[in-house]
C-alpha cells in the first residue's frame, strides 16, 4: 500500500507526541495505582500462569468509577460533543462512567488547542498537577483521523499500553531504515527505542494475544519492514480491544448490584 504523504504526518504525529509523558516518580505511580485499584498489584489481569514482575503494576482505575472529563481550553460545543461521542465507544464495553463536564476540575483534562496527541496512562493522570492537562488531543474532528485519535487516546486513559510494543510482537522491523527516517525528522534513536522497538514487559501487557488490529497499535508503514509486512492506520476498536475492556473493567453481576 502506498501511504499518502499526508499520513506520514500522522505517524510523526504517533512517534513524536504519543509516547507516555515520563512517571515523574515510579513509587508515586504505583501507590497512585494500587490505592486506586488493589487489583492493580495483579500483574496480569488474565492469565494466573504469568509470572509476576516484581514491581511492576499496571494503572487501571476502579470497575465501575467516574472519571471526570475537563476541556482546559474552549472547544466549540460541537468540537467537545465530537469527543465525547467517539470516547463513549469504550464505555460500551468497559464498566466505567465518563461524566463531561463544565469547567476544568476533573480527573481527566483535555487540551486540544495544541498540535499534538498523547495522554497519561490511567491512574498516572492522579499524578498531575490540577492545572495542567492529563491529556493533548490536537486532532480535529474534520481530521480523517479524529475517531482513530480519540479511541487511542482514551484507551491510555482506560490504561492500555502500545499494542505495536505487545511482548509478543515480532514485527520485522528495518531498524536502520527507521532511524535513518526519524533520524532526518531530527527524531534521535533512543525516542525511536522507547516508542517504537522497546517491547512492554509481559506481565503488564494485556492479557490478550498481540493483535495487530488494535486501536493503541500504531501503523506500520511497508518500508519500514523487512519483507511483506505492514498494519494499516486501524479505526475502531478491535474485538480483542473490545474484550479487554470488558476483561479489565467487569460490570457487577446481577448478585452483587
Ligand atoms: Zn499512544
Amino acid at each position: 500500500m502506498m501511504v499518502p504523504s499526508s499520513l506520514w504526518s500522522t505517524i510523526m504525529h504517533d512517534l513524536l507526541f504519543c509516547k507516555f509523558p515520563a512517571t515523574p516518580d515510579f513509587e508515586a505511580s504505583r501507590q497512585a495505582a494500587l490505592c486506586e485499584n488493589p487489583a492493580n498489584a495483579l500483574s496480569s489481569p488474565t492469565s494466573g500462569r504469568q509470572k509476576r514482575a516484581l514491581g511492576q503494576f499496571s494503572k487501571f482505575w476502579k470497575p465501575g468509577r467516574t472519571l471526570r472529563i475537563a476541556f482546559m481550553n474552549e472547544p466549540s460545543a460541537d468540537h467537545k460533543k465530537a469527543v465525547e461521542t467517539i470516547a463513549r465507544q469504550w464505555l460500551r464495553y468497559a464498566y466505567l462512567k465518563f461524566d463531561f463536564v463544565d469547567g476544568k476540575q476533573g480527573e481527566i483534562r483535555i487540551f486540544t488547542d495544541i498540535d499534538s496527541n498523547h495522554s497519561h496512562v490511567g491512574t498516572d493522570a492522579l499524578l498531575v498537577d490540577s492545572h495542567d492537562g492529563t491529556m493533548a488531543l490536537g486532532a480535529k474532528p474534520d481530521d480523517p483521523m479524529f475517531a482513530r485519535t480519540v479511541l487511542h487516546e482514551f484507551g491510555h486513559v482506560l490504561g492500555l499500553l502500545h499494542e505495536h510494543q505487545h511482548p509478543q510482537a515480532n514485527i520485522p522491523w528495518d531498524k536502520p531504515k527507521v532511524y535513518a527516517y526519524f533520524a532526518a525528522k531530527g527524531v534521535d534513536q533512543q525516542t525511536v527505542d522507547l516508542n517504537l522497538f522497546e517491547k512492554t514487559d509481559k506481565a503488564i501487557a494485556k492479557g490478550n494475544a498481540y493483535d495487530p488490529t488494535s486501536i493503541m497499535h500504531y501503523a506500520v508503514l511497508q518500508e519500514q519492514t523487512i519483507g511483506d509486512w505492514e498494519v494499516g492506520f486501524n479505526q475502531k476498536l478491535s474485538k480483542k480491544d473490545r474484550a479487554f475492556a470488558r476483561r479489565i473493567y467487569p460490570r457487577p453481576s446481577p448478585a452483587e448490584m
